[in-house]
């Protein structure tokens, strides 16, 4: 007999540790931007498994990618060299500043990876670094250190030493927490679990000037920004600075867990045989997987695309910003990572319109405690956006009647 969402929860929910707050559904199958549970419903996504399936779902080239490794070789660790592992290198070091790589399996461990690096890089005495607050690094302990939000560090303490925060904005403040013992400031371009909160160009310029000045390496973390989600392979592409090493990992594989630090030569020679290890860490199947990914990514008009989306998805919210002012006060974000800020009144209402989207059939959710997040795959169509903002106008309108507040 198949199994229902209610038989599959109560399953999950009795073995399961209570670390996800999940929604009653268990997903079955997937293609495109839709994905079906186990009562039948269909879903059009807007999460793409948090800006992890830029692809989609089930799409062909990466399924027959997949598949054509795990029937080479799966596996074999680090102590050999894979080809796979090796293109996805050459795919990457060409296509962005860099030129040597790091390869391991998430967005976490690949910060721990700069995180090493710089403070090993920087020398005896220099390991402090500096991240902004509201930011979103990780959860392990040293990246949860970098985490700006003091929610995520509730109960951990104490966290390893040497991670400060600047207030969001402010370069003068974050001037002054520079000392001798620092050696890198690491930032998102656009902050991403905060709230789609993008830096100012001339903010993150301030940072590369001050990094310059202090001798400071720059980390962008853009595990959620890079893989074409802006619009262009790297976020810092757009911004006419380019950071002394770059972590990615969310949409790099389609959804096989990987993940990247990238750096130069110069840098990348402080880590020799013994320094730092992934035993997955670039996977020959999930290697093979980005390469794949990167090859449609990289192929013309794929970026082009997404930039022409998310300016047409940014315009037809801003659109609904205008009808419903009590509810959405702004639209935010960079190609296809977008967000509509809640006003004061709206943000009180932010889980409820989620829920009521997702009653709907829409899977998107709210971030930062501020936005809708929407992070659709990036193969989405003009024609699933329509569908998402014209659901939304009906359920904001909901809320505009039912709500007197609000009026
Ligand atoms: C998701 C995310 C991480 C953490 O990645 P995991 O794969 O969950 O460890 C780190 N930084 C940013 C900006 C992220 O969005």
């Amino acid at each position: 007999m198949k199994k229902s969402n209610k038989q599959l929860k109560e399953r999950g929910d009795k073995v399961f540790i209570g670390t996800y707050a999940r929604y009653p559904a268990a997903m079955v199958k997937g293609s495109g931007c839709r994905l079906t549970d186990a009562d039948g419903k269909e879903y059009v996504d807007f999460m793409a498994g948090i800006a992890v399936c830029g692809l989609g779902h089930a799409h062909p080239k990466i399924t027959e990618a997949i598949c054509h490794q795990a029937g080479e070789l799966v596996h074999v660790s680090n102590l050999y060299y894979t080809e796979p592992q090796i293109e996805l290198a050459e795919l990457i070091t060409d296509n962005s500043f860099g030129e040597k790589l790091f390869l391991c399996n998430s967005g976490a461990e690949a910060n721990e990876a700069a995180i090493k690096l710089a403070r090993i890089y920087s020398g005896e005495g220099r390991y402090k670094i500096i991240s902004l607050s509201g930011s979103f690094h990780g959860r392990t302990l040293a990246t949860v250190a970098a985490t700006g939000q003091p929610k995520f560090h509730k109960g951990f303490e104490p966290l390893p030493e040497g991670f400060l925060h600047a207030p969001f904005g402010d370069l003068q403040a974050l001037e002054q927490l520079i000392d001798g013992s620092t050696c890198a400031i690491l930032c998102e371009p656009l902050q991403g679990e905060g709230g789609v909160r993008p830096l100012a160009k001339e903010y993150l310029q301030g940072i590369k000037a001050l990094c310059e000045k202090h001798n400071l390496l720059l980390i962008f973390d853009e595990i959620q920004t890079g893989m074409g989600r802006t619009g262009t392979l790297f976020a810092y592409e757009q911004l006419d600075i380019e950071p002394d090493i770059l972590t990615m990992a969310k949409a790099l594989g389609s959804g096989l867990p990987i993940g990247a630090m990238l750096t130069s030569v110069k840098i990348a020679e402080s880590f020799v045989p013994g320094t730092h290890a992934s035993t997955f860490g670039g996977n020959p199947v999930a290697s093979a997987a980005a390469v794949a990914t990167l090859k449609i990514m990289l192929a013309d008009g794929f970026l082009a695309g997404v930039r022409q989306k998310g300016e047409y998805f940014q315009a037809e919210l801003g659109k609904l910003a205008e009808r419903f002012p009590a509810m959405i006060s702004s639209v935010r974000g960079m190609g296809l990572l977008v967000g509509a800020v809640l006003t004061e009144k709206g943000v009180i209402h932010g889980t409820e319109i989620v829920n009521k989207m997702f009653d709907r059939g829409f899977l998107m959710n709210f971030a930062g405690n501020v936005v809708l997040r929407f992070v659709p795959p990036l193969i989405v169509t003009k024609e699933e956006i329509d569908l998402l903002v014209t659901t939304l106008a009906e359920v904001l309108a909901e809320f505009c009647y039912a709500d007197t507040r609000l009026a």
